[in-house]
């Protein structure tokens, strides 16, 4: 039976949206089998220093295939988590295995994990990071973690007093997405971030857009004087690397230096990437 939207309007039975609750109980249902049967997986995407060319990390992205419905996008099934509680133990789930997969596959490069904002609220948080450094092995200095400004921070001083904790104890923090959403430069202001991505949003439009060029200087400008490296998301063209290395992009990261896969990933000079720069 549909609830009443609220105790004045009518109540009567909305068919359409019963079943878009009863199908998003299905999936988080669903969702929480996967974590804890360990049926999610991760993909990795290279991060290239545009100077060198020199594979700098890896970002790791996680994947779902529902038994179902098929693989679902994460950009589908993150926000269901956060809206649930669902995001801390996904969360756990993720940067234990990233981190455990880091230590296998080299001794030096950089894994990046996305935290969602919902994890940071979680006091707790900066003593699991530690736990898992313990656990796996993985020095601090080699994790980075990327963080995306919603609205759905609840309490921004607790927050940032978490992270801090986190930077504390040695892990990189990089503000995703920064140009779109609600990426502030009071956000820039607040926390001394290791890395600044720029939204893939900026890279696509270069082409095209003498305004998406003039946005990307003024961020790299902003970048330089914070004294913040700037990687930028989503390079699909060789234009787009040639423009973004002429302004002096710090890195890069999208589809032409390499798609997102499952390990084993390629060795970094046998990786995709090598082959699209000098070419
Ligand atoms: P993001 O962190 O900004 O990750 C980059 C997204 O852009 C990834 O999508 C990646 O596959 C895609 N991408 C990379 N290069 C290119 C390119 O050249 N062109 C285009 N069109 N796309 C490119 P994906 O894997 O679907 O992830 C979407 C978002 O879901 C991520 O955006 C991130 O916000 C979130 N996400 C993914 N994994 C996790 C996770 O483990 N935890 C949390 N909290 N969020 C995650
Ligand atoms: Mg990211
Ligand atoms: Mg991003
Ligand atoms: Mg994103």
């Amino acid at each position: 039976r549909a609830k009443s939207a609220g105790s004045l309007a009518p109540c009567f039975y909305d068919a359409p949206l019963d079943e878009a609750i009863r199908e998003r109980r299905e999936m988080a249902n669903d969702l929480r089998v996967a974590i804890e049967t360990g049926a999610l997986g991760l993909h990795y995407q290279v991060q290239t220093s545009v100077t060198t060319g020199e594979v700098t990390g890896y970002e790791a992205l996680v994947r779902w295939t529902h038994p179902k419905r098929g693989p679902i996008s994460p950009a589908a099934f993150i926000p269901l988590a956060e809206e649930n509680g669902l995001i801390l133990a996904l969360g756990e789930w993720v940067l234990r295995r990233a981190c455990a997969d880091a230590v296998e596959w080299d001794h030096q490069s950089k894994v990046a994990v996305n935290v969602s904002p919902v994890q940071l609220s979680h006091p707790e948080l900066p003593r699991l990071f530690h736990q898992i450094m313990l656990d796996t092995g993985l020095p601090p200095r080699r994790l980075e973690i990327e963080l995306t400004e919603t609205a759905i921070i609840a309490n921004r001083e607790q927050s940032l007093h978490v992270l801090r904790q986190i930077k504390a104890l040695g892990v990189g923090v990089a503000l995703d997405d920064f140009g779109t959403g609600y990426s502030s430069l009071e956000t820039l202001r607040a926390f001394p971030f290791d890395k600044i991505k720029l939204d893939r949003l900026f890279v696509s439009e270069l082409e095209h857009s003498p305004q998406a060029v003039a946005i990307v200087r003024a961020v790299l400008a902003l970048g330089k004087s914070l004294a913040i490296p700037v990687l930028a998301e989503g390079i699909e063209t060789e234009h787009q690397l040639q423009v973004l290395k002429r302004e002096g992009c710090d890195e890069v990261q999208g589809f032409l230096l390499g798609y997102p896969a499952a390990l084993p990933l390629a060795h970094p000079q046998e990786a995709p990437a090598a082959e699209a720069r000098s070419a």
